[in-house]
């Protein structure tokens, strides 16, 4: 199945080596445990996910649609079971895209809608009072509070199991979330290097987020406001279609309108140019870097800092993958399988930092 968007998607400029560029961390194509984990994660996940498409969609048949989303998702996943090669190369970008296709076969448009809107101003409301907080600390310590706060926002993720539970138990209140974030040294933990290379300045930074409500209210846009402060230029690039909770573009657009109405960084920002928002051309909680939109793609060319947030984009797709710029990955560890890749546990966090010309 093929769709309108995604035939004029790019790679985008910034990969290193595009002709060994791969979006997959792990191997599911060789490491049968390794498949069999993924297949049982997006099985897990699926009677919760096909809840909330029912009950996102208003029309009659939801329902039907719905158990057929399931049946069909399910169906094909345990063909993958018998056949690993069953759509070509097995990664998780892939079963991410049969998910998305079956979703828009029974006509699901967007299940979490209703979730990101109602997360976005819960997060929204505690706005002011944390930028307000991060002003008056010294100037030394807000970057790793910030850092911090990425984390913290991060958790929130309803594409996790790990999460949702955490959802369910209440326990999503953000400064406390922060307040327990494992204390470093992190599971990788290049911060010193990272505020060592901010504190040089950069000229263009281009910003991958990921999800809706505390995530990119709480976490990403601070983290953002500290970057136009420090001068950079600011290109913020979130997806365009909607996958599980992550924010769109168009609900980016609306969210810093709303945003800079509060606080003279973004409004200044914005009028000035300095700050962009660009859709990503992406339809997935995970991304593949060969294909963006054209848009990004000629926004990125001349950035000198990357930073990819989450864990789907910077951990489970790009971890290993090099960028020709200074790159920082930072994600929340919300998967036993991730977690094994770097010897730790869930809720480790990770802050990768990769210096242009490092090695
Ligand atoms: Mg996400």
């Amino acid at each position: 199945m093929e769709f309108a968007a995604e035939t004029t998607l790019t790679a985008l400029p910034l990969i290193a080596d595009l002709d060994t560029y791969r979006a997959d961390t792990l191997d599911m194509e060789r490491d049968a445990d390794t498949r069999e984990f993924w297949l049982r994660v997006f099985e897990h996940n699926t009677p919760s996910y096909t809840q909330r498409a029912i009950s996102s969609d208003a029309r009659p048949d939801a329902a039907q649609r719905g158990a057929a989303f399931s049946a069909g998702f399910l169906t094909h996943l345990q063909t993958i079971r018998r056949d690993p090669k069953a759509i070509g190369y097995l990664s998780i970008v892939s079963l991410c895209a049969l998910r998305r296709r079956y979703l828009l076969q029974y006509d699901f448009a967007d299940p979490y809608l209703a979730l990101k809107q109602q997360e976005n101003e819960a997060a929204l409301r505690l706005l002011p009072a944390l930028l307000a907080e991060l002003d008056d600390m010294p100037a030394d310590k807000r970057l790793l509070t910030l850092v911090t706060g990425i984390f913290a926002g991060n958790i929130f993720d309803m594409g996790c199991a790990s999460t949702i539970a955490l959802y369910e138990n209440g326990e999503t209140d953000f400064h406390a979330v922060r307040a327990r974030i494992k204390p470093r040294p992190w599971r990788v933990d290049d911060f010193d290097a990272f505020a060592g290379a901010f504190s040089r300045g950069y000229r263009k930074t281009v910003m991958f987020v990921d999800n809706s409500g505390a995530d990119i209210v709480l976490g990403m846009i601070p983290f953002a406001r500290h970057i136009l402060q420090s001068g950079s230029d600011l290109v913020m690039t979130a997806n365009t279609h909607p996958a599980l909770n992550d924010i769109t573009h168009t609900e980016l657009v609306d969210l810093i309108a709303r945003v800079a109405r509060i606080d003279a960084t973004f409004a200044d920002a914005l009028d000035a140019g300095q700050l962009t928002l660009v859709p990503s051309g992406n339809d997935l909680p995970v991304i593949d870097m060969t294909r963006v939109s054209p848009e990004l793609a000629e926004a990125s060319r001349d950035a000198d800092l990357l930073i990819i947030e989450g864990m789907g984009r910077s951990l489970e797709t790009n971890y290993f993958m090099r960028f020709a710029c200074d790159t920082l990955k930072v994600a929340m560890i919300k998967e036993e399988d991730v977690a094994k890749i770097f010897d730790g546990g869930l809720y480790d966090v990770v802050c990768r930092f990769e210096p242009a010309d490092g090695d």
